[in-house]
């Protein structure tokens, strides 16, 4: 049996080509569900996944999870590792750069360098207490209703990708924002916002991926099918 790591786009599509179950942490109460057989909630950390692999006889994890998922993958890595279990990370490529981005080394730093004053903050829900104290309105874009701390002048806007250029350019004009903060989590479902600020001349502040741990890494849905493939004949 193989487990693939998901929560994202990739882990959906390579879930509709090979046969696995697939594990969501359980954040979002309505989750696009995977094709196949779908697990729901955390492991309890690397020893409960280790325990997991065993109990449920997995022979290959691919981790298919969100490039900023750091703890989950970190945990997969450990607990793949202490079971002799083959680990695969599926990433898709980041951002193609763009001149004038002001690149970040977290979600904390971000908030230290606001270039405006109206920012569209598109990081999601878990890092909102990092800008709790920032003087600045945000424009604030999740999946699901954020708890607090927050900043005190925010306009939350519930919704889920994909977006379009059009539209994130409306979005932008309409509440006249002068900076954008993002992740660069890549992928084409959230690139508009990028072409949008960048014909809107705006700003754009973009966090970089934390590091990987010391894996095999494959960027594409096809790869990972054929990584699992081979895993499968050399049993
Ligand atoms: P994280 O900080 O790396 O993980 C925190 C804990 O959540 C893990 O230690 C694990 O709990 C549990 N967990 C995370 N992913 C899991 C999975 N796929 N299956 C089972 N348990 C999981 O993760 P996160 O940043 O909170 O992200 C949670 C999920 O949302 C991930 O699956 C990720 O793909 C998706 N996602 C994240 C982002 C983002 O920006 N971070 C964006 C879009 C989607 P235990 O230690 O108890 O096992």
């Amino acid at each position: 049996m193989i487990l693939i790591l998901g929560g994202t786009g990739e882990a959906r599509e390579l879930a509709r080509h090979v046969e696995a179950v697939s594990s969501l942490a359980g954040r979002v109460t309505n989750p696009r569900l995977p094709r196949g057989e779908v697990r729901i909630g955390g492991f309890g950390g690397v020893d409960g996944l280790a325990q997991w692999l065993r109990d449920n006889d997995i022979h290959a994890v691919v981790d298919a999870t969100h490039p900023f998922a750091r703890q989950i993958t970190a945990n997969a890595f450990e607990a793949c590792g202490r079971v002799g279990v083959p680990f695969l990370i599926l990433r898709r490529p980041g951002f193609t750069p763009r001149d004038g981005w002001l690149w970040v080394d977290g979600v904390a730093e971000a908030a230290r360098n606001l270039p405006g004053e109206r920012i569209f903050l598109t990081t999601g829900r878990q890092d909102l207490a990092e800008f709790a104290a920032c003087p600045q309105w945000f424009l604030a874009r999740m999946v699901e209703p954020p708890e607090p701390p927050m900043p005190q002048r925010i306009e939350v806007l519930l919704s889920r990708g994909p977006f379009t250029v059009d539209g994130e350019f409306s979005l932008m004009r309409s509440r006249e924002i002068d900076v954008l903060v993002t992740k660069d989590s890549g992928g084409s479902m959230t690139s508009a916002k990028l072409e949008a600020a960048e014909q809107l001349g705006i700003p754009v502040v973009i966090v970089r991926r934390p590091p990987l741990p010391p894996a095999e890494v494959v960027r594409t849905v096809e790869e990972a099918a054929i990584w699992l493939e081979n895993a499968r004949s050399s049993r």
